[in-house]
């Protein structure tokens, strides 16, 4: 039998054999260009139901992590629309075959979320198409590595704050009116948001903003019935490590410093949005679920 997300096995030993390799890419970045391949659950993920008829919204969408919960979303049942920039539609088509392929609607929604008119119209337009909406993840984020904050612009740090902060705002904001009880918000926070690197001042600013916005938001949504969580990857292998996430040198070693000695896959993270998203988590609310190796959090 093919090797699913239930496989009893090592945690250290699997995806031993990726070796990120130093690499730059332009703009966003994309999956089908990785040097060495991640894996999104395209052959292994197995989905039991567990989303049976739910309608999601998946931001950045297209590759990385957010590929890989499109892609389950499918798997367990649910039709999911994917946002992503124009210049992603590559990726972005190849999850819409996946979501497809696994006999669900796929509705495909490029834009810029630094836009706070486009994200009310992804909103509005997501709705539309799947007929509703009950799981909204925001994921979408910008990361972009600079040594010494001279050299971070306003122009960036403008970015980095509209891209995973604003946006997850407007889009959280709009949707709500739209999302009954049992619906359930993730936001992808990150490690950042506790241990940030010193090259990364405005990202992880933003992530624990992330997390702060989480918890506030959940306390205040609860007693509607909608649950609000996050989860904070580790060094996972996508394309945003390789667009200026990381000084290019160091992704050699990328994600060998965690306890497990390697980077995760995005296939690694899907099971974690699955849970959150489903009833099987009905009374967590407020939490951020880490999937990073093994790195201490508070
Ligand atoms: P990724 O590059 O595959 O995904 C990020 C996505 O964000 C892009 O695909 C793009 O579609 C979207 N995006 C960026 N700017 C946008 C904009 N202006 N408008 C619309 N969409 C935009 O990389 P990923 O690592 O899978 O990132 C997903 C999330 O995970 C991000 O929030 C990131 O901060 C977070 N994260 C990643 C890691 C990691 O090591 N890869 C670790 C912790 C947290
Ligand atoms: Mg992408």
């Amino acid at each position: 039998m093919a090797s699913d997300q239930y496989a009893f096995e090592d945690p250290s030993k699997k995806y031993a054999d990726i070796n990120p390799s130093a690499q730059y890419q332009a703009g966003p970045g994309l999956d089908s260009a990785l040097n060495d391949t991640a894996d999104h659950g395209e052959k292994s993920y197995r989905g039991l139901g567990r989303l049976a008829g739910r309608k999601a919204l998946v931001t950045g969408g297209d590759s990385g992590i957010g590929a890989a919960v499109a892609i389950a979303y499918a798997r367990e049942g649910a039709d999911v629309a994917v946002s992503y920039l124009p210049e992603e539609e590559k990726d972005a088509q190849k999850v819409v075959a996946l979501i497809e392929a696994a006999g669900q609607k796929a509705v495909a929604l490029p834009g810029d979320l630094t836009d706070a008119a486009f994200c009310r119209e992804l909103i509005a337009i997501a709705v539309k198409e799947l007929g509703g909406l009950d799981i909204l993840v925001n994921n979408a984020g910008k990361q972009q590595t600079v040594a010494d904050l001279a050299d971070l612009t306003d122009e960036q740090f403008d970015e980095t704050f509209k891209t995973n902060v604003y946006a997850m705002f407007w889009l959280t904001k709009a949707a709500l009116p739209h999302l009954g009880a049992g619906s359930t918000i993730i936001n992808t926070t990150s490690i950042q948001a506790y241990s940030p690197s010193e090259s990364l001042v405005d990202y992880a600013s933003t992530k624990a903003t992330i997390n702060a916005f989480t918890k506030a938001l959940a306390q205040q949504l609860a007693p509607k019935g909608i649950r609000v969580n996050a989860v904070a990857p580790g060094p996972i292998w996508t394309p945003l490590q390789t667009a200026g996430g990381q000084p290019t040198e160091a992704l050699p070693e990328f994600g060998e410093a965690t306890p497990l000695g390697r980077p995760g896959q995005p296939a690694e993270l899907a099971p974690a949005y699955v849970f959150l998203a489903s009833g099987e988590s009905s009374y967590v609310v407020g939490e951020t679920l880490n999937v990073n190796g093994g790195m201490p959090t508070p």
